[in-house]
C-alpha cells in the first residue's frame, strides 16, 4: 500500500475506532466488550494475542529480523461520569464515560498495529502491544507486571492524549514526569456528650481541626523547599452518622471524627518522610487531646519516571515525523499520577503526552470532566508516533 493511502486509511480507522469505544465505555476491570473488539481487530490483521487476567489484551508483532523487544501500551478503561459533551457519538451507557481519553489511546494503538503490520519489513525485533485495563483504579499495570508478560521487554512506550498540550505537539520529558499519590485516612475516637457539659466528654472536632491545620504546615516546615510536594484534604466528617441533616448535631459533642486526603511526591524518600511525620503528628494529637486515633496510609502508585535514553529517541522520532516545532517545551512534570509508573519500576519506560487541545475547534475541558473531549487529530498523531518510535527504537538499539 502506498504511504499516502495508508495515511488516509489510518486517519479514518483511528477516528471510527475511537468513536466506537467512546460510545461503548466500560469501567476498569469490566472492559469485556472492549477487549473482545480489540481482539477482533487484531484478528483482522492476523496478529496473535492473548488475554492476561480478565480484560488485558497483549499481542505480539514479530518483525522480519531478530532484535530487541519494545512494548507499546494503551489503557482502555472509562470512568463513572455521566457524559454531558453533547457530541453526536456521546456515550450510550448511562453514568459511564471515556472522560480521560483512553478511547483515543486504544484507537491509536490499534491504528499503530495496522501501520506496523504494513511495515513489518522495517521492524528489527519484536513489538508487544499492551492493551491495559483498569488504569483509573491503579490495578491494570500491576496485573500485567505481575503476570511476568513484560519480563523480557527491553523498553516500553506509553502515550497519554493530554489537553494541556496543543494539538499537533508532543511533550516528551526526561526523568520525573508524574507524581506518586499517597492516600491517608485518620479516624479519631473520643467520647460523645452534651453540648452544655463538654468537660464530661472528649471532643474529636477540635483535635481534627488541629490536624487539618498542622498537616498543611507540615509541607512547608518538614519538606525541602526544592521538593515538589502537594497535600490535599478531600473530606472530613464528624459524629456517629455521616448522613445527618443540618441542625441535628449542634448540641452534641462529637465522639468521632474523620478525615481523608492525599499527598503527592516524586520519590519514595519524600513519601517515607511523610509517613513518619504524620504518624508523629497523630500520636501528638492523641496525647494532647486524650483521643484515640487510627491511621491508614497507602501509596497508590509510584511516580512515573522517563528513561532519558528512551526520551531522546522519542524526541528524535517526533522531530523526524513532524519537525522541531512539534516538540512541546512547556508542559513539564505534573502532580497527576498514572499506573504506567508500575512499568517504570520494572523496565526502561517513557510516557509521551500527545496534545489534544484545539480551542478553535472545540471548547476544552479538563480530563475527567463530564464535557471532556479532545481534538481527534491526536489519535492519528499518537498512532504514527507509537509505530515510528517502535521501529526507530529497534533499529537504533540493535541486537
Ligand atoms: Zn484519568
Ligand atoms: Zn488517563
Amino acid at each position: 500500500m502506498l504511504d499516502s493511502e495508508l495515511k488516509k486509511e489510518i486517519k479514518e480507522y483511528g477516528v471510527s475506532m475511537r468513536r466506537h469505544f467512546h460510545q461503548n465505555p466500560e469501567l476498569g476491570g469490566q472492559e469485556f466488550e472492549t477487549a473482545k473488539r480489540i481482539e477482533a481487530e487484531l484478528d483482522l490483521l492476523g496478529i496473535e494475542h492473548e488475554r492476561v487476567g480478565d480484560t488485558n489484551v497483549i499481542s505480539t508483532i514479530q518483525g522480519k529480523r531478530d532484535g530487541k523487544i519494545i512494548g507499546l501500551r494503551a489503557d482502555i478503561d472509562a470512568l463513572p461520569v455521566q457524559e454531558e459533551s453533547g457530541v453526536a457519538y456521546q456515550s450510550k451507557i448511562p453514568g459511564i464515560m471515556h472522560a480521560c481519553g483512553h478511547d483515543g489511546h486504544t484507537a491509536a494503538l490499534l491504528s499503530a498495529a495496522k501501520i506496523l503490520t504494513a511495515r513489518k519489513d522495517e521492524i528489527a525485533g519484536t513489538v508487544k502491544l499492551l492493551f491495559q485495563s483498569a488504569e483509573e483504579l491503579g490495578l491494570g499495570a500491576k496485573a500485567i507486571v505481575g503476570s511476568g508478560e513484560i519480563d523480557n521487554l527491553d523498553g516500553l512506550l506509553g502515550i497519554h492524549i493530554w489537553n494541556d498540550v496543543d494539538s499537533g505537539k508532543l511533550y516528551i520529558g526526561s526523568g520525573e514526569q508524574m507524581a506518586s499519590p499517597v492516600e491517608f485516612r485518620i479516624s479519631l475516637e473520643g467520647k460523645g456528650g452534651h453540648g452544655s457539659a463538654s468537660h464530661q466528654a472528649t471532643d474529636t472536632i477540635v483535635p481534627l481541626a488541629s490536624l487539618i491545620m498542622n498537616l498543611q504546615s507540615l509541607v512547608s516546615m518538614e519538606f525541602n523547599p526544592m521538593s515538589d510536594v502537594v497535600l490535599t484534604i478531600g473530606r472530613i466528617f464528624s459524629g456517629e452518622n455521616e448522613e445527618v441533616r443540618l441542625g441535628e448535631c449542634y448540641n452534641i459533642v462529637s465522639g468521632r471524627a474523620y478525615l481523608e486526603g492525599t499527598l503527592r511526591t516524586f520519590n519514595d524518600e519524600d513519601t517515607e518522610r511523610f509517613r513518619e511525620k504524620i504518624l508523629r503528628m497523630v500520636k501528638g494529637i492523641e496525647m494532647l487531646y486524650g483521643v484515640k486515633s487510627e491511621l491508614f496510609f497507602e501509596t497508590r502508585v509510584p511516580a512515573v519516571y522517563n528513561d532519558p535514553e528512551l526520551a531522546n529517541i522519542g524526541c528524535e522520532t517526533c522531530v523526524e515525523l513532524w519537525g522541531e516545532a512539534s516538540l512541546d517545551k512547556e508542559l513539564g512534570k505534573c502532580m497527576a499520577s498514572e499506573d504506567f509508573a508500575e512499568y517504570c519500576k520494572k523496565t526502561p519506560s517513557m510516557m509521551a503526552f500527545v496534545g489534544g487541545r484545539y480551542e478553535e475547534k472545540l471548547k476544552c475541558y479538563p480530563h475527567h470532566n463530564s464535557r471532556f473531549n479532545f481534538d481527534e487529530d491526536a489519535i492519528d498523531q499518537a498512532a504514527w508516533f507509537y509505530a515510528q518510535f517502535a521501529i526507530d527504537y529497534l533499529n537504533k538499539k540493535g541486537r
